[in-house]
């Protein structure tokens, strides 16, 4: 199974579980949960991936640059000359 790429990251070494990018998520990807690995003893998961339409209001708001939507790239499926499916990431 293809291992799932989240389009957004978070750096659990700057998070500081504000909270201030779950508020603005238009479409409720984020959560904070209870990690006690942190001091905050909190952190800001990716729950709905699925869900999130790359609008970036999550690292625009972020006063620590601590969540990053990332380029999950392109995936073409084509045909070569023989018929064979060919599949490139870029
Ligand atoms: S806004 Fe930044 S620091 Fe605050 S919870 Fe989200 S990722 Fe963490
Ligand atoms: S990019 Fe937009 S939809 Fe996706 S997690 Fe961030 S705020 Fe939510």
């Amino acid at each position: 199974m293809a291992e799932e790429r989240l389009p957004v990251v978070v750096n659990e070494a700057l998070c500081t579980a504000c909270g201030i990018c779950i508020k603005v998520c238009p479409k409720n990807v984020l959560e904070l949960v209870e990690d006690l690995h942190v001091w905050t003893g909190a952190m800001c998961k990716v729950a709905r991936s699925e869900d999130c339409i790359r609008c970036k209001f999550c690292e625009n708001s972020c006063p620590h640059f601590a969540i990053e939507v990332v380029d999950i790239g392109l995936e073409l499926t084509f045909k070569d000359s023989k018929g064979n499916l060919i599949t490139k990431s870029k």
